[in-house]
């Protein structure tokens, strides 16, 4: 069994793996445990592949800095190693007059973000881009795009493997002791429970990153780091809308996500969701029952969609700093040296657009431990 470590990993999602992928990069040894039996298996395949711009967060939050960088990034990645990815551009949309300003806010918030390439669109500019589309007014974003996650997992997995990083999963860390200069991290497998020592314990545990920190010693409560879960569903429409609508096209949001939105995924399914609404549990199963408030707000700007064409998908869970009641919060992604936990580094609210951000944030993260 190990005994001591470099670098430990808690969590093979997108952001541990891309996490791993660049410190191994620096030659350090790295080990990253998941208790899955593989990557990927939680937040990282249960979202909706898109690409985002950049445009919702407020600037210079490190929602908006690393989602910008993230984006370049990972169509860089994309576009090296065959990923299948698509830029094709979204349209978000206000279905209704007073809404516009709300369009124009956004607009100038992109802005402030870096996007010099966000184009307002009159009700007649919309309907020529896209004429399925009922709206008062739209907001394009061309570099908003859609990629293939599960390829990206693979890829980051792949390739960190080949640059010397362990993978230790069936593993769960169950305790973060500080020992000296350095942390005891206990550990439950199939053979029983142990330990071993590393220097740097980065805590990429997604949905359970709270409760890591909290093993730790973090004050969770003082530190403002307790999670809430955010579930979102996914309906399916019939093959028949299939290239109906080329780009993404987003509703107003919603308090906590972007809004029910449609998708045409690679594979060419055409989607509609993620709805946003607070859960104590985790549950992926998909309630039929939302079927209609699916409808009925597709109906505001897809007219054409029927409820008989909307079928139950999927789902994925938000791990939000903020509850239902809060105004915006920031991922948060820190060496607790202040704290009192030197080498203790937590990525806790890594909600969207964390796919988007991932590369970003694995390079953020990768400063910190040099
Ligand atoms: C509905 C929905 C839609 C989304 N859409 C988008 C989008 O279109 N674009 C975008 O940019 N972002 C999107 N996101 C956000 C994005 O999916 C997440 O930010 C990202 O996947 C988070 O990755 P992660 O690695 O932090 O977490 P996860 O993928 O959840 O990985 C965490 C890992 O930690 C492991 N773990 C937990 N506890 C332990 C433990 N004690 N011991 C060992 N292992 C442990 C888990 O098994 C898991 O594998 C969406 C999210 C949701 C829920």
């Amino acid at each position: 069994m190990l005994a001591e470590i470099d670098v430990a990993i808690i969590g093979a999602g997108v952001i541990g793996l891309a996490t791993a992928h660049q410190i191994a990069q620096g030659r350090k040894a790295v080990y990253v445990f998941d208790k899955n039996r593989t990557f990927g298996l939680e937040t990282s395949s249960r979202n909706s592949e898109v690409i985002h711009a950049g445009i919702y967060y407020p600037e210079d939050s490190l929602k908006a800095r690393l989602c910008v960088e993230g984006k370049n990034l990972l169509y860089d990645l994309c576009d090296r190693h065959n990923i299948p990815c698509k830029k094709c551009g979204k349209l978000i949309v206000a279905p209704d007059e007073n809404e516009i300003r709300w369009l124009q806010d956004l607009h100038e918030q992109g802005r402030k973000n870096g996007l010099d390439d966000l184009v307002l669109l009159s009700r007649t500019e919309v309907r020529q881009l896209e004429p399925g589309i009922e709206a008062r007014a739209g907001l394009l974003s061309p570099s908003s795009g859609i990629f293939d996650c599960h390829n990206l997992l693979s890829f980051l997995h792949s390739q960190a493997r080949e640059e010397g990083v362990k993978f230790v999963f069936g593993t769960e860390v169950i305790g973060i002791e500080r020992a000296s200069a350095k942390y005891k991290v206990h550990i439950r497998d199939r053979d029983g429970i142990s330990a071993f020592v590393a220097r740097v314990v980065v805590n990429c545990a997604g949905l359970n990153s709270d409760r890591m920190a909290q093993l730790a010693g973090i004050d969770i409560d003082k530190s403002g780091y307790q999670l809430h879960y955010c579930k979102g569903e996914y309906f399916s429409l019939d093959s028949r809308y299939r290239n109906l609508i080329t780009r993404l096209i987003y509703p107003p949001p919603e308090q906590a996500g972007h809004g029910i939105h449609w998708r045409q995924a690679l594979d060419g399914r055409v989607l509609l969701g993620p709805s946003a609404y607070y859960v104590e549990s985790i549950d992926y199963s998909v309630d039929e029952t939302h079927k209609e408030y699916f409808y009925t707000s597709a109906k505001r700007f897809l007219p054409f969609v029927e409820l008989k064409d909307l079928a139950p998908e999927s789902a994925g869970i938000r791990p939000k700093l903020q509850g239902p009641h809060d105004g915006f919060r920031d991922f948060v992604i820190t060496d607790e040296e202040k704290a009192g936990f030197p080498g203790l580094i937590n990525l806790i609210g890594i909600e969207s657009p964390g796919l988007t951000a991932a590369l970003a944030i694995a390079r953020f993260v990768g400063r910190m431990t040099s």
